[in-house]
């Protein structure tokens, strides 16, 4: 059987942890059928002396959404040998989106992830071509990507959705939270990832505001996530702040069934997590801190 494709004289490393060693690499039909010892022919070779063959590298934590609209590419991820990104992290996105919140999200981006407003602007157009969330999956699809795209829906588009303006000032309403959950099962219908959410205090949006996932109480939170466990699928990505850490990490999964990662273990000096003790907001988890250092011993007499 003649391979369609053969890589040759790689190093190959599997991704299974195991060490490396160079071979050969056979594929039929799109699957690897042939690994370390591939001596049939092929209808293409590729010449890979010198070079790490290697699976594509998942990079679960991106900010792609607004890019991956006019940078069909993503670059620079391919360069660096990733092949599937998740976009949606954190809680941001750009869809739901309505037409008279649409400066309101991108500076939010601009001033929480630093991209630049212009550059946004100028990528996304004057005609974004949707509204809701199913439409923006549908508008990504249609234009394509090099490489692969799974979508988180952000709590914080949701939340400007549902809430306008005010979704950077107070909790929401009972009638509000029940929208957002609606919008959060059509969207998995749809195809999103799962869902995504911040309460960090780092996370700013315009004006030097909180950005909207920030005042969600943790009921909001959890009502949302539940919809994930009324799907049966997804997944739910949250970066750690006030009243969000691990013992609700573990109630979302309760609820929800799903797994639960957090973003993210901040190093530093005694790095203090606002969170539910008190104090400045603060006294909540410490995630991490450096190495405390013993006094040195007195000096010998
Ligand atoms: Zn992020």
């Amino acid at each position: 059987m003649d391979y369609d494709l053969k890589i040759v004289g790689g190093f190959i490393v599997d991704g299974t942890g195991s060490p490396g060693y160079a071979g050969d690499i056979g594929i039929c039909d799109g699957k690897v059928v042939a690994m370390g010892h591939a001596p049939a022919g092929a209808r293409t070779t590729i010449d890979a002396r010198g070079q790490v063959v290697a699976p594509g590298i998942v990079d679960i934590h991106t900010h792609y959404d607004a890019q991956l609209l006019w940078d069909r590419k993503l670059s620079i991820s391919p360069w660096h040998g990733v092949t599937t990104v998740v976009v949606g992290n954190c809680g941001f996105g750009i869809a739901p989106t309505r037409k008279e919140h649409r400066s309101l999200i991108l500076r939010t981006l601009e001033n929480v992830e630093g991209m630049s407003v212009k550059a946004l602007e100028a990528g996304l157009g004057d005609e974004w071509g949707f509204e809701t969330f199913p439409e923006y999956l549908d508008v990504v699809e249609k234009k394509g990507t090099l490489i692969n795209v799974a979508v988180l829906l952000g709590h914080t588009p949701l939340r400007l959705y549902a809430l306008g303006p005010e979704s950077t000032e107070r909790a929401a309403r009972p009638e509000e939270v029940r929208q957002m959950k609606n919008l959060m099962r059509e969207g998995l219908e749809a195809g999103a990832l799962g869902y995504a959410t911040s309460k960090s205090p780092t996370h700013v949006g315009y004006e030097g505001r909180p950005v909207p996932s920030r005042l969600a109480e943790f009921s909001e939170i959890r009502e949302i996530a539940s919809a994930l466990g009324d799907a049966g699928e997804g997944v739910i990505q949250a970066t750690v702040g006030k009243e969000l850490s691990f013992d609700e990490f573990a109630e979302l999964n309760r609820v929800s069934g799903r797994h639960v990662s957090w973003t993210a273990l901040l190093g530093g000096g005694g790095v203090l997590l606002p969170g539910r003790e008190g104090g400045g907001g603060g006294g909540g988890v410490r995630v991490a801190r450096a190495a405390e250092t013993p006094p040195p011993p007195p000096p010998p007499p």
